[in-house]
C-alpha cells in the first residue's frame, strides 16, 4: 500500500494515523459489534463520540463557556445564507470584507436572499495581492456584523491580523482553522466546512457566541436555526455521524500525536516558509501575493512557462505528488499544505520543483 502525498485543497489529506483508527474500528467499534456508520446517533456509544469530539475541540481552540460549538451539514456555503438568517431578524446590514471568491459568493448569497448588504472593504484594487487594513474597513451605519473570509483558498490570501471593529465578526475559517491557536472571544460566529483541517466533506462546524441566538428571522427552518440545532445539541435531524467520529479522532490526532495548536502552528509556518522561499529563489516559480497576506494553507504558483502546465502535474503525479492544478476559474498550480500534509510533502515537492525546473526550464 501506497499513500501519495495529496495537495487538495479539498477535499483535503487526511492524518494517516486517523484512518488507521478509523480502519481498525470500522467493522467493530471498540467491542460493540458495530461499525459507527451503523449506530443510532441517540445511542450511548455515539453519543460519546459526540461529546467526545466537542470536548476535544474546545479544548483545542480553548472556545470559551458562552459559545455554542454547533456539528452541521450543508458546507461552508450553507453559512453563507444561515449567517444572515440568523444574524438578521432584527434588521441592520451584513457588512462583507471582499478579498476572493469566497467572499463573494457569502456577499452575493446574503445579497440574492433580500438582505441588505454592504461591501465594507476589499482587495480588489490591489488584485487580491493584499487585504484590506484595519484602516480601510469602513462600515455601513446599521452595520449588524462584519463577515470575512480568514484564508481565501483559491487566491491563496490570508488575514494577517483580526479586524476590530464594534459589531459581530463573523468569520469564514473553512481552510485555515486549527492551523494554529485562535482568540475565540474576538468573533460572534466562526464557520468550516469540515473537509480541509477538520474531517471528510458532509460536516461543518460552527461556533456561535450565545448573546446572537435570539437575532434570528421570523419563520426560520429548524434546521437553519443556531437556536434549535444548539438546543438539540446538533441533532434536530440526523447528522452526518460518520464525519462528526471522524472529525473527532482528527482533534484527539491534534492533541495526542501533534501536541496541541502552537505545535501545528510552528510545523504549519515551516511547510509554508519553504516552500514560498523556493519559489522566490527560482526564477521560473513565481506567487504574487503580498507577504504579509500569503496564505500558510494554499500556496498557489504559476510557471514561467504556461505551455509547461500539463507536464508538470503529469510528471508530479508520476512522483506520487498529487492534486497541484490550480483551482479551474485560475489555472496555474496550487499546493495546499493542511496540517494533515507532512513536512516531508513539501520537502519532496521542493526537490522536484527545483529538478523540473532545471530540466525544463
Ligand atoms: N469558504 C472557503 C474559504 C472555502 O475554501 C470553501 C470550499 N473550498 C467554501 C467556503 C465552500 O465550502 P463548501 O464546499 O463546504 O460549501
Amino acid at each position: 500500500m501506497t499513500r501519495h502525498y495529496n495537495f487538495c485543497a479539498g477535499p483535503a489529506a487526511l492524518p494517516t494515523p486517523v484512518l488507521e483508527r478509523a480502519r481498525e474500528e470500522l467493522l467493530d467499534y471498540q467491542g460493540r459489534g458495530l461499525s459507527v456508520m451503523e449506530m443510532s446517533h441517540r445511542s450511548p456509544a455515539f453519543v460519546a463520540i459526540a461529546e467526545q469530539a466537542e470536548a476535544d475541540l474546545r479544548e483545542l481552540l480553548a472556545v470559551p463557556e458562552n459559545y455554542k460549538v454547533l456539528f452541521l451539514q450543508g458546507g461552508a456555503s450553507l453559512q453563507f445564507s444561515m449567517v444572515p438568517m440568523n444574524l438578521l431578524g432584527q434588521g441592520g446590514t451584513a457588512n462583507f470584507l471582499y478579498t476572493g471568491i469566497w467572499g463573494k459568493k457569502a456577499l452575493a448569497e446574503a445579497k440574492q436572499m433580500g438582505f441588505d448588504v454592504h461591501m465594507a472593504g476589499s482587495s480588489e484594487p490591489s488584485g487580491h495581492a493584499e487585504v484590506p487594513t484595519q484602516a480601510d474597513i469602513a462600515l455601513s451605519a446599521d452595520a449588524a456584523y462584519l463577515h470575512y473570509t480568514a484564508n481565501e483558498t483559491i487566491g491563496g490570501l490570508e488575514f494577517d491580523y483580526i479586524p476590530d471593529v464594534g459589531v459581530p465578526l463573523v468569520c469564514d475559517y473553512s481552510s485555515s482553522i486549527l492551523a494554529e491557536p485562535l482568540d475565540v472571544s474576538r468573533f460572534g460566529v466562526i464557520y468550516a466546512g469540515a473537509q480541509k483541517n477538520i474531517g471528510p466533506a458532509g460536516l461543518t462546524l460552527v461556533l456561535v457566541r450565545d448573546d446572537l441566538l435570539d437575532r434570528r428571522c421570523p419563520r426560520i427552518p429548524s434546521l437553519f436555526d443556531y437556536q434549535a440545532m444548539a438546543e438539540a445539541g446538533s441533532m434536530v435531524n440526523t447528522p452526518p455521524t460518520y464525519a462528526w467520529y471522524l472529525a473527532g479522532l482528527v482533534f484527539q490526532w491534534l492533541k495526542h500525536d501533534i501536541g496541541g495548536l502552537e505545535a501545528m502552528a510552528t510545523i504549519n509556518a515551516r511547510k509554508a516558509a519553504k516552500l514560498y522561499a523556493a519559489i522566490d529563489a527560482s526564477g521560473f516559480y513565481s506567487n504574487p501575493i503580498a507577504p504579509r497576506n500569503r496564505s500558510r494553507m494554499n500556496v498557489p504558483f504559476v510557471l514561467a512557462d504556461a505551455s509547461l502546465d500539463k507536464t508538470f502535474l503529469a510528471e508530479a503525479e508520476q512522483a506520487g505528488l498529487l492534486n497541484l492544478a490550480g483551482h479551474r476559474s485560475v489555472g496555474g498550480m496550487r499546493a495546499s499544505l493542511y496540517n494533515a500534509v507532512p513536512e516531508a510533502a513539501v520537502d519532496t515537492l521542493i526537490d522536484f520543483m527545483s529538478d523540473f525546473e532545471q530540466r525544463r526550464g
